[in-house]
């Protein structure tokens, strides 16, 4: 019996053409041009709804080291983007139309997919890939509250920017939690009444992201964008996430101005996320005035924060590492609604999907890619429980055992660990 793949966008092809790499059919369902989501545009397969870069080609920046994992993996979805790719400097960038259409002929030509244009509205019986991705249709999101708890399916993302703790500079703050100074959980970055004035200053007057039509939406009080809050008036943030008290700055003794606290996002402390910061201002202006903060004058931004309309599951509580739900192991969920972010990102966790489904098919047992791979680090990523799960895009702090100074070794590591990988999910 055939698999089915609900959602024909990067992370569904994928999956769909890796299943039948492996010899098994697979009934790819895409709602377009019956229903259309609120960014997508034509009836194409892998429609690439916002900016046409596949972002950096160079193997040392994490984005490019993904997509040669990718390359070696055969997917379907890098092949094209190389074919169809127009200069852009340092950056793959494809022609959106000829890449979206490739992607649908040679999709449609495959003779073990049969692409079926419906909405699905109900999760089907039999082995199914959920690859609806951040626009996933409503009736489908409902089905899939019910099965798997209101608590576990969210529809933003309010993301805080994140910093390499390599750059923070350690001179300028100080461990310690509110009201509890011998803590470690958090780093604060003080700030004096002259440094919050002119970072206050600059916040209000930041470029910001233009909303789309379906994102003009009310933000909730409790995940309110920094320079909204801002403007509530000078002092709404000492009394939200720069609120000092409780804080005393082991440096001076005294009870700060103003404090901005930076929590660990892994275990290994590699990545510090600034807490309370999502925002909407563009990812040039949180560069600069980010840096305004003494601590983190030579940052750099593993993430930038971020607002948006997402689809996403709470994967660490809903799925195991071989993308299959925790209640009901016909089903797997595939690409960003797993909690990635980002087309390469996606098309990766569509491509492990796809495996991961076609061995389960086959009665084989999924090994997950090895996390010193970007691949494998984000599905450990999305699969290892976090307080605060949100989603998140590759970057060098997620991957096993990285170290900035050793990073030839880690990219081929990576690229060695991926080889090893296809072996084994192909015996
Ligand atoms: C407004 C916006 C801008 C973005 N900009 C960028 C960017 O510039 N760069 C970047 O890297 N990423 C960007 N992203 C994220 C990017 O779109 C995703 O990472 C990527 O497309 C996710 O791939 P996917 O296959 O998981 O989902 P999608 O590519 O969205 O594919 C999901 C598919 O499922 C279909 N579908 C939904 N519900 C159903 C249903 N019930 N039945 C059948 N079919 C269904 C949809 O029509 C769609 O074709 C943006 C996202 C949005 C929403």
């Amino acid at each position: 019996m055939a698999i089915k793949v609900i959602g024909g966008g990067l992370a569904g092809v994928e999956a769909a053409y890796q299943i039948a790499q492996k010899g098994i059919p697979v009934a790819l369902y895409e709602m377009r041009p019956a229903v259309f989501t609120p960014a997508h545009k034509t009836e194409f397969l892998s429609e690439l709804v916002c900016s046409n870069s596949l972002k950096s080609k160079d193997l040392s920046n994490a984005h490019g080291l993904l997509k040669e994992e990718l390359r070696i993996l055969g997917s379907i979805i890098m092949r094209v983007a190389d074919d169809t790719s127009i200069p852009g400097g340092k950056a793959l960038v494809v022609d959106r139309n000829r890449f979206s259409e490739t992607i649908t002929k040679k999709i449609e030509a495959n003779p073990l997919i049969h692409v079926v244009r419906k909405e699905i509205s109900d999760i089907p019986s039999g082995i199914t890939v959920i690859a609806t991705g951040p626009l996933t249709s409503d009736s489908l999101s409902e089905k899939i509250k019910e099965i798997t708890g209101s608590e576990n399916l969210s529809f933003f993302d309010a993301i805080s920017p994140i910093v390499d703790s390599e750059t923070i500079d350690m001179e300028k703050c100080f461990f310690g939690s509110r009201y509890m100074a011998d803590a470690d959980d958090y780093l604060n970055c003080p700030l004096t009444e002259d440094q919050y004035n002119v970072f206050y200053d600059a916040l209000i007057k930041a470029e910001r992201v233009n909303l789309r039509d379906f994102e003009k939406v009310s933000y909730f009080e409790g995940c309110l964008p920094i320079e909204i809050m801002a403007e509530r008036g000078k002092q709404t943030l000492l009394f939200g996430p720069m609120k000092p008290v409780g804080i005393i700055d082991s440096h001076t003794g005294q009870r700060p101005f103003a404090v901005i606290q930076l929590r660990r996002e892994d275990e290994a402390g590699k990545m510090y996320n600034i807490v309370g910061f999502q925002t909407k201002l563009t990812y040039t202006e949180q560069d600069r005035i980010f840096r305004l903060i003494p601590a983190l004058k030579d940052a750099s931004f593993l993430r930038y924060g971020s607002i948006h309309r997402n689809t996403y599951i709470n994967s660490p509580s809903v799925i195991t590492n071989s993308f299959q739900f925790k209640h009901n192991e016909n089903i797997f969920f595939a690409g960003q609604i797993t909690g990635v972010e980002g087309y390469v990102e996606s098309t990766a966790m569509g491509l492990a999907a796809g495996i991961a489904a076609s061995l389960y098919c086959a009665g084989k047992q999924f090994v997950p890619p090895p996390e010193a791979s970007c691949t494998g680090a984000l599905l450990h990523y999305i699969t290892t429980p976090a307080k605060n799960f949100q989603p998140m895009s590759i970057n060098f702090g997620l991957v096993k055992d990285y170290n900035k100074r050793e990073k030839e070794k880690a990219i081929k590591n990576a690229l060695s660990s991926i080889v090893a990988w296809k072996q084994s999910t192909e015996n």
